[in-house]
């Protein structure tokens, strides 16, 4: 046997006691154990915000306008997910749900599914008007969803992504991504991670995307931590680090205190990609997990 098909076996024998499949790929129901872990990294990843950070927590779905005001049709439509309905009156509803054709008879409402916790703050913040000088600190967390191709246990299709945010000058945002990154050492240290930490670039859809996930590695704007779960070859980011520069300012006419189009930076945490990767490194008895860790996840 290899190691990557050992290391694989391992993660599906862990895998049964955290998470329950269900009919849809990528979906699971998760067991209270792995719920537990769940929960304490994220009083874990709490402990670690700055002062004067804005809490907002969003529902799985945004507004699809705001979405596509982001940009996100030319990044990733792949990936996107949207909410549709029935519309019509009682009889006009019955009759079509008692045909076959139901689902050619969905009509979209104005929603899309959460691609990743941070798009809805962008306009929020807009919203309010200039960036104060001392920038704007978030942290936000919502269930996300993305149309994956594949659906390994670490390559969900609903997962929980909790992020930390700051819009401001871009010294502020690359400031803040900067200190985030030389943070990432300690923090996979206290939960007994082994890990690395790459230059990493998003999954750009098409031909023009490979373009732009290169001049995205180019610019050393994003970066990951990663951990071995299944295979070295193809470890899974847990975390990622993101410099969005001002894409995100240009696209919501974000302004700081001098006038200046802002730029935005954020560190995302994939909740179920760091629990299962506490479970493959420490194993499914809480007990017998390094008690550093466990004092740090209060488990
Ligand atoms: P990947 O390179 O694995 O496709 P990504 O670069 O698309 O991930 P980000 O957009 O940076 O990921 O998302 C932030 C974090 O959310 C990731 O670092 C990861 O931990 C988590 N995440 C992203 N996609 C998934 C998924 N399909 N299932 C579980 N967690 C995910
Ligand atoms: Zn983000």
């Amino acid at each position: 046997m290899t190691m990557n098909s050992a290391a694989k076996d391992h993660v599906e024998s862990i895998t049964k006691a955290l998470l329950i499949p269900t009919a849809a790929a990528g979906v699971y129901a998760r067991t209270a154990l792995f719920e537990q872990v769940v929960e304490g990294l994220a009083a874990f990843i709490g402990r670690r915000r700055d002062a004067e950070t804005e809490i907002l927590r969003f529902p799985p779905v945004m507004s699809r306008q705001q979405l596509q005001s982001s940009g996100y049709l030319q990044s990733f439509p792949h990936l996107l997910g949207c909410v549709s309905s029935l519309d019509g009156d009682e009889s006009d509803i019955r009759a079509l749900v008692k045909g076959s054709d139901w689902l050619a008879r969905l009509a979209t409402t104005d929603m899309v599914l959460n691609p990743a916790a941070c798009y809805p703050v962008y306009p929020l913040a807009a919203a309010r008007g200039q960036i104060p000088a001392k920038g704007l600190l978030f942290d936000v967390a919502a269930y996300c969803f993305r149309h994956e191709a594949t659906h390994e246990i670490d390559r969900l299709q609903a997962f929980q992504m909790r992020e930390y945010l700051c819009l401001g000058s871009a010294s502020q945002a690359l400031g803040f991504r900067d200190r985030w990154l030389s943070r990432a050492d300690e923090f996979a240290m206290q939960l007994g991670l082994p890990h690395r930490i790459e230059p990493a670039s998003d999954p750009f859809f098409g031909r023009a995307g490979r373009l732009a996930s290169i001049s995205q590695l180019e610019q050393s704007l994003k970066f990951e931590l990663l951990v071995s779960l299944h295979s070295d070859r193809q470890p899974t980011a847990c975390m990622s680090f993101n410099y969005h520069l001002d894409h995100f300012g240009k696209a919501w006419n974000l302004r700081t205190e001098t006038g200046q189009i802002a730029h935005t930076a954020c560190v995302a945490f994939g909740m179920e990609r760091l629990a299962l990767a506490l479970f493959a490194t420490h194993g499914i008895e809480l007990t017998s997990w390094p008690t550093p860790v466990r004092t740090n996840l209060s488990l």
